[in-house]
């Protein structure tokens, strides 16, 4: 058979968190609906917590069965990691990371290399997210072209892609009390000390994520394509300037990628509260959604600052306080009395549908920890932010998201610690006077031309394939 004959076939290996999961199943959907065959890979501990959210009385559920009857070509399948299913990776998470890093590497080898032998009919290809430190490796050993998806914003991939540079300049690792303009990072015109991602900083130096994340961005260089889940109008200079190292695409919000069946696929790691009848009993713009996404730990002392300042705020407000959020064994997360203080006013829930509550008109703000998925989908609903970041590349979203965009404001200046009159004081006057409702909504019509047909990131997803086809050919 011909080469130009045989079927291309994306292999893509998921990382196990929702903000990395659910751009990641855009990108399996709307590769196939370029007409590539997908192998959508999860960790097996990751299917059953799925499955166990969704599908209770299931036993074997292909989460791509929808998209395969609709005409696209994914299959689904699972991998072990490094540890058994019943260990707790959540509460163990530098042990599980540790481990990931040293012994996953082997297993993805021994997995891809199966894959590539029990079909050599297709030509493969390799798509994994950017924070695995294996793909280069693999890639060169089963000679397949290396996709990598990068979920956070083009930003913080630069940073981290001059690691060396801020070394070199005395900002790695960076000094926490310090606080300097940087100014020579190419495509960054400045961005504080501050800002900086945390696992830069010298109370990091040594810790797992500063490790991991190093030596994923000295593979990374290698990869022969970069899919950044960004908008290439949101960041022109720093993307421009990734051009120059590395090919390097723009096509955000995957989250939002139009004409791609994402309803098919569960992805939600946790069964979902629906608080629409709650919302739709509320004026427009009038409710404050709180949530710190699905991954950070805080501690007490924060839940009960902002619990008791959304209570003075007098402020509606739906509150998604994620099980585990504390860490674990810890069971009371909120003060006494709350409840009663805040009565119909506020909702607690474990979980909800964000993207669904971002879009109904009652919600007028939201505040945020950051997340780059809910940055996006927040600006994608023209709903501005009150920013409280915590870690990874949070500070520098809330740097895009205040001082750049002007589509948000700090909960406290410096990140410093929470005080509940300040906190009750920010969240009335944000909710009363708005941050700038032609931010918001300016920032929302670029977002939302961009997926169109002739949009931004639709035209630099079609270039992609074209280029991705074509090395593809080159190299087979
Ligand atoms: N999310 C959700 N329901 C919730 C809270 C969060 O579906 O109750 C989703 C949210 O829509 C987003 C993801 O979880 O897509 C969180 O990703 P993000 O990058 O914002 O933060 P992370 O969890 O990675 O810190």
């Amino acid at each position: 058979m011909g080469e130009r004959q045989r079927k291309v076939h994306g292999i893509m290996v998921c990382l196990p968190f929702q903000g990395h999961l659910n751009p990641f199943v855009s990108l399996a959907l709307k590769l196939a609906s370029k007409g590539f065959a997908i192998t959508f890979v999860h960790l097996e501990f990751l299917y059953r917590k799925l499955r166990d959210a969704h599908h209770a009385n299931e036993t074997d559920v292909d989460f791509f069965s929808g998209a395969r009857e609709l005409g696209l070509d994914i299959r689904f399948t699972t991998m072990a990691d490094c540890f058994p299913l019943e260990f707790d990776r959540d509460a163990n998470f530098p042990e599980y990371w540790e481990t990931m890093a040293r012994d996953f590497p082997a297993l993805a080898d021994e997995f891809v290399g199966n894959v590539v032998s029990s079909e050599p009919d297709m030509i493969h290809f390799l798509v994994t997210d950017t924070i695995h430190n294996w793909p280069a490796a693999v890639a060169r050993k089963y000679n397949l072209v290396n996709v990598s998806l990068w979920t956070q914003p083009a930003l913080v991939y630069c940073l981290a892609y001059h690691w060396d540079l801020l070394e070199q300049n005395g900002h790695f690792p960076c000094k926490d009390d310090v606080e300097e303009e940087i100014k020579y990072v190419p495509g960054v015109e400045s961005i504080n000390t501050k800002d900086l991602m945390h696992y830069l900083k010298e109370s990091q130096f040594g810790s797992v994520p500063t490790r991991m994340m190093r030596l994923v961005f000295e593979q990374a260089k290698t990869a022969d394509f970069v899919l950044q889940n960004t908008v290439e109008e949101l960041e022109p200079q720093t993307l421009s300037a990734l051009h120059k190292y590395l090919p390097n695409y723009a096509i955000g919000p995957l989250n939002f990628s139009k004409n791609l069946p994402t309803n098919t696929v569960t992805k939600s790691l946790w069964s979902e509260s629906d608080c629409t009848d709650w919302l739709e009993s509320k004026p427009p713009a009038s409710v404050l959604y709180v949530s710190f996404g699905s991954f950070l730990h805080t501690n007490k002392q924060v839940l009960e600052e902002l619990a008791y300042g959304l209570v003075l705020s007098e402020v509606d407000f739906v509150w998604v306080i994620r099980r585990g959020i504390l860490g674990h064994g810890e069971t009371s997360l909120l003060p006494t009395g709350f409840q009663d203080a805040v009565r119909e006013r506020g909702l607690i829930l474990a979980w909800c549908d964000q993207i669904k509550v971002l879009s109904n008109p009652a919600v007028g703000g939201f505040l945020t920890h950051c997340g780059w998925n809910s940055t996006l989908e927040s600006m994608w609903s023209g709903v501005p932010m009150i920013c409280y970041p915590f870690e990874h590349d949070q500070p520098c979203n809330r740097k895009l998201v205040v001082d750049d965009w002007e589509n948000g404001v700090n909960l406290c200046e410096d990140y410093g610690s929470l005080d509940r009159e300040q906190v009750a004081h920010k969240i009335k006057s944000f909710m009363n006077e708005g941050v700038s409702g032609k931010n918001a909504g300016r920032v929302r019509q670029v977002m939302q031309n961009a997926v169109e047909i002739d949009g931004s990131s639709e035209r630099n997803f079609d270039r992609f394939v074209k280029d991705l086809e074509a090395k593809i050919h080159a190299q087979n």
